[in-house]
């Protein structure tokens, strides 16, 4: 069997700043200083404890010996969902690369590792995964137990190449879930209710390039009448919009230098093509963002809109995100745009993206094709907390679904009854763990509820 095994070193993970927080603290039982802030700063974590253990040894015995509990990855989430009222155990040090196999084509990775840290080394054997999302900041287990997304008319969120996990359960033992269990499907895009995920095993492809071409301005109704033509007019399409001006202000198109390229030319359905490299943000610098312009360049280099090592986003900001099924795509977007003069003084930048259909129980993809309307607002909590409700009013005819680690207020039965394995997934979650140690204020209202 043709079969490599490679460890890294943590070296590349020293690289990301944000990971300061951590990097007194190695593993059990020394702890970590707490009040700890997620990424954006806007959420305070309650916990009590920071642990971060080394080993899955060590997470079995942390397990075992602590009451609540909640797995904490890279603490990109805007909301609660990663909180314990007691010990968060983050997985931090749970980031080698563990087993390449290459007859199976298979990725083994420990829970905490992030993107960024082996999509280098997994290009470098000639390897690539299927997609990535905006930034490659976040650590693997915390973005599949989210259902985290990037976008791609065929491509599925980033937990459907999740090929088998390894599950501390809440007793402290070790379960092996592979796609043919049938707790598969709900464990995958867990949100952290079923134990702490210490290794995930990833389907991979041969490596590939991709070129990334920026178009400025597409009007509207260009958008609403060719839509499907436009969001399938690369491996990865992304719009860009601030809502004004009946104007998408950028669409990113991601194409594949496998497959065949057609000359989009400088006028894309009455866009034009950019001349320089841009952030979505359009005042920001571009530095930030991964190279565009045409110029291929590795899948890692070019499906992410941020570059590793550099902020992604805004940085001091909030976001929502809602799924819609991809048929009411133009509806829910031309309902969103009536809404412009109350979201467009809230807002840095909206991105528009599609996704396709998954089996995980509660990925908001579950059993349909999607599109995801995302806002990233300025840190005005007060102001965007009065605007999600009304946002969530206008996409409720389309059953709307909100991305489980943004901002959002949809009422829980509401939420409940647009997940059709929803009872499925709390009875299970129940099962796994009777004691209710993975149970936070998150889950207790949105899915125990
Ligand atoms: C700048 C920015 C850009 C973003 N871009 C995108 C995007 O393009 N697409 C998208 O869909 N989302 C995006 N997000 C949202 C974000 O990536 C997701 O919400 C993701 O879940 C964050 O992963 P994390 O490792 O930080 O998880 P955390 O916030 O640390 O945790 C999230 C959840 O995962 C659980 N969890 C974490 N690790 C484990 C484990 N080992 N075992 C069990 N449960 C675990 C936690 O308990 C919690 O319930 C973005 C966020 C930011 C800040």
């Amino acid at each position: 069997m043709k079969r490599k095994k490679f460890l890294q070193t943590s070296s590349v993970l020293l690289a990301g700043g944000m990971l300061a927080p951590y990097m007194a603290c190695k593993s059990e039982p020394e702890t970590v200083p707490v009040p700890l802030k997620n990424w954006a700063g806007n959420y305070t974590y309650q916990a009590k404890n920071l642990r971060s253990p080394s080993s899955v040894q060590d997470v079995q015995t942390m397990v075992k010996n602590l009451g609540r509990q909640k797995a904490l990855g890279s603490r990109h989430c805007f909301n609660d969902i990663a909180d314990s009222p007691e010990n968060q155990i983050s997985t931090v040090l749970l980031n080698q690369i563990l087993d390449l196999n290459e007859e199976q084509k298979t990725l083994t990775v420990g829970a905490g590792i992030r993107y960024g840290d082996f999509a280098m080394e997994l290009d470098k054997k000639g390897y690539a995964l299927h997609n990535l999302a905006s930034l490659p900041h976040i650590s693997v287990a915390g973005a599949c137990a989210t259902g985290t997304h990037g976008s791609g008319m065929q491509l599925g969120n980033l937990a459907t190449p999740v090929r088998s996990i390894e599950l501390v359960t809440p007793q402290g033992d070790i379960l092996n879930l592979d796609r043919q269990h049938p707790d598969f499907p709900a464990v995958v895009v867990g949100l952290g209710a079923f134990g702490i995920i210490t290794k995930v095993t990833l389907d991979i492809e041969d490596t590939y390039q991709v070129r990334q071409d920026v178009f400025q301005e597409l009007p509207l109704t260009a958008l609403a009448e060719h839509f499907d033509a436009i969001m399938g007019s690369g491996y990865s399409v992304s719009l860009f919009t601030n809502w004004l001006d009946q104007k998408v202000s950028q669409v990113w198109v991601k194409r594949r230098m496998d497959r065949p390229i057609d000359d989009l030319g400088h006028d894309f359905y009455g866009a034009i093509a950019a001349t320089r490299n841009l952030h979505p943000i359009v005042e920001m610098t571009a530095e930030n963002c991964t190279e565009q312009m045409g110029v291929p360049g590795p899948w890692y280099l070019r499906l992410p809109h941020f570059k590793m090592g550099f902020m992604p986003s805004g940085g001091e900001e909030l976001q929502s995100e809602y799924y819609v099924p991809r048929v009411h795509a133009v509806d829910a977007i031309l309902a969103l745009e009536k809404m412009k003069d109350q979201i467009y003084p809230e807002l840095l930048i909206s991105e528009i993206r599609t996704i396709a259909a998954d089996e995980n129980w509660m990925s908001p993809c579950y059993q349909q094709d999607s599109v995801t309307i995302h806002f990233t607002w300025k840190q005005h909590d007060k102001e965007v907390r009065a605007l999600l409700p009304m946002i969530e009013a206008e996409l409720a005819p389309y059953g709307v679904r909100p991305h489980w680690g943004k901002l959002f207020s949809v009422n829980p039965e509401d939420l409940h009854k647009r997940y059709p394995r929803y009872p499925d997934f709390v009875a299970l979650a129940k099962k796994y763990d009777p004691e209710g140690k993975y149970r936070n204020p998150y889950l207790d209202l949105n899915i125990y509820g």
